[in-house]
């Protein structure tokens, strides 16, 4: 029995490997666009873009592992359609590459399909501006790397999660920074108003110019070296599109429809990582999450339920960042209903050490918790909303958290271990 997966990222590559580790035996074929073995991408803005780390760090596995263990990687080559009738998946070389593995063959046949194509960034075009640099694959980020020297005039658009690292990357390389955003705070959709006020005061404190609540024009751009846009992702849905599986609406947040176990609208295709929009059994609404704990884990759930054992994603969101020496963990997710308050532990000045925690508190539950520095509260984080606790504390703190009874019902928010060292 074969299994075809489109799109060597970490998800794919998760799948590819977990599929071995349950004892599959049968034919797997992961086919990527790019020429580089599978990857993570967090040291592209983080210990790779810094110089600190080499990139052979950020690797799933050295690429002689998939022979080793019998997977057929092919890189270098584009899936180009879906046969869904004949079972068949359309390659080709992908521009700029060669292909290796697999010869000539450009029809690949598949009794299970996974896609994992992964998302790409939102490219930005400005009447009498030059060209705008993005940040997603390693020739991305080594482009960036060299840009950044002392002195170089860095103009970032968009203050999320990739344009603040990547500002930090810059600062630390010397570069003169500006970032602007329309937000009023950093991270202002992710984490609020008081939250992404911290990290408005990290950068700032750091000599980044940040101009929040701007609308960029092409005159604020005029003297900048190098020009980034960081203004989000699209997943890259147009196979899954072009195959008519069922896809989410703008509303229910974009890419390819799955249910529970991670099944599109076919019953033989499977879709996960960035591309997922998926029926989270526990938080009971779609949601696709771009975070790299959640490509490794659905890769793992997906490989369980192709080699036969129907296994639903239960897993809360989690994601990470580093920014200087701050480091924070973020783990749930508030959906579409918001949160009533958040309480914040402790003192918030990132910029000189402090360490803190925040609860997002909607009725008598906490829906998402994080850490900044406090890596002895990854636990806790985890646990105020992993135990599903009825919070009567106000303001919710890591003890209260502890003390409050928990119910029977428990979620997995456990994060993965990183193989590779790499993303932390
Ligand atoms: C710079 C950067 C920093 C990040 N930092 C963090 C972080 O600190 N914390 C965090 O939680 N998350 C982070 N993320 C997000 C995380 O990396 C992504 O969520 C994760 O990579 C998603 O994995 P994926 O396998 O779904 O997609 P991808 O990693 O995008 O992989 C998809 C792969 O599919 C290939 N592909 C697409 N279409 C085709 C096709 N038709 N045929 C063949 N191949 C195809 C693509 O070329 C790509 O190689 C970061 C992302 C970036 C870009």
């Amino acid at each position: 029995m074969s299994i075809v997966i489109i799109g060597a990222g970490l998800a794919g590559a998760t799948a590819a490997t977990e599929l071995r580790e349950q004892g599959y035996e049968g034919e797997i074929v992961l086919i990527g666009a790019e020429t580089t073995p599978p990857y993570e991408r967090p040291p592209l803005s983080k210990g790779y873009l810094l110089g600190n780390d080499a990139f052979e760090k950020a690797l799933v596995h050295p690429e002689p592992w998939y022979a080793e263990h019998d997977i057929d990687l092919r890189l270098g080559t584009r899936a180009t359609a879906i046969d869904r009738e004949r079972r068949v998946v359309h390659v080709e070389p992908a521009s700029g590459g060669e292909s290796t593995g697999g010869g000539q063959s450009t029809e690949i046949p598949y009794e299970q399909l996974l896609l994992a194509t992964g998302a790409s960034s939102r490219p930005l075009h400005m009447d009498g501006v030059g060209e705008f640099l993005t940040l997603r694959s390693r020739e991305d980020s080594t482009r960036l790397k060299e840009a950044f020297h002392a002195g170089t005039k860095v103009a970032i658009v968009g203050a999320g999660w990739i344009g603040l690292e990547v500002a930090a990357a810059a600062r630390e390389a010397g570069s003169e920074v500006t970032v602007f955003e329309q937000a009023a705070v950093p991270l202002e959709r992710v984490l609020g108003a008081e939250i992404g006020a911290v990290f408005a005061d990290l950068h700032r404190g750091h000599g980044v110019d940040l101009r929040m609540s701007t609308q960029v024009t092409a005159d604020d751009l005029k003297s900048a070296d190098v020009r980034i846009a960081a203004i989000g992702v699209t997943p890259d849905i147009a196979l899954a599109e072009a195959a008519g599986l069922e896809l989410a609406t703008r509303e229910q947040g974009g890419g390819v429809l799955v249910d529970a176990s991670l099944r599109t609208s076919d019953p033989r295709i499977f879709a996960i990582g960035d591309i997922a929009n998926h029926d989270h059994p526990v938080l009971a609404v779609r949601i696709r999450v771009e975070h790299w704990d959640t490509a490794i884990e659905q890769g793992k759930a997906v490989a369980r339920t192709l080699a036969g054992t129907d296994t639903p994603y239960e897993r809360l969101p989690y994601f990470f960042t580093d920014q200087y020496d701050l480091g924070m963990e973020y783990v749930g997710s508030p959906g579409p209903d918001g949160y009533d308050r958040v309480d914040i532990e402790g003192e918030t000045d990132a910029l000189h050490g402090d360490a803190f925690r925040a609860f997002w508190v909607r009725g008598d539950a906490v829906v998402a918790a994080m850490h900044v520095n406090d890596w002895d509260a990854s636990e806790v984080i985890r646990d105020s909303i992993g135990s599903r606790r009825a919070v009567t504390a106000e303001p919710v703190s890591a003890e209260s958290v502890s003390t409050e009874p928990a119910s029977t019902e428990s979620v997995s928010t456990e994060p993965a271990p990183v193989d590779s060292g790499a993303a932390q």
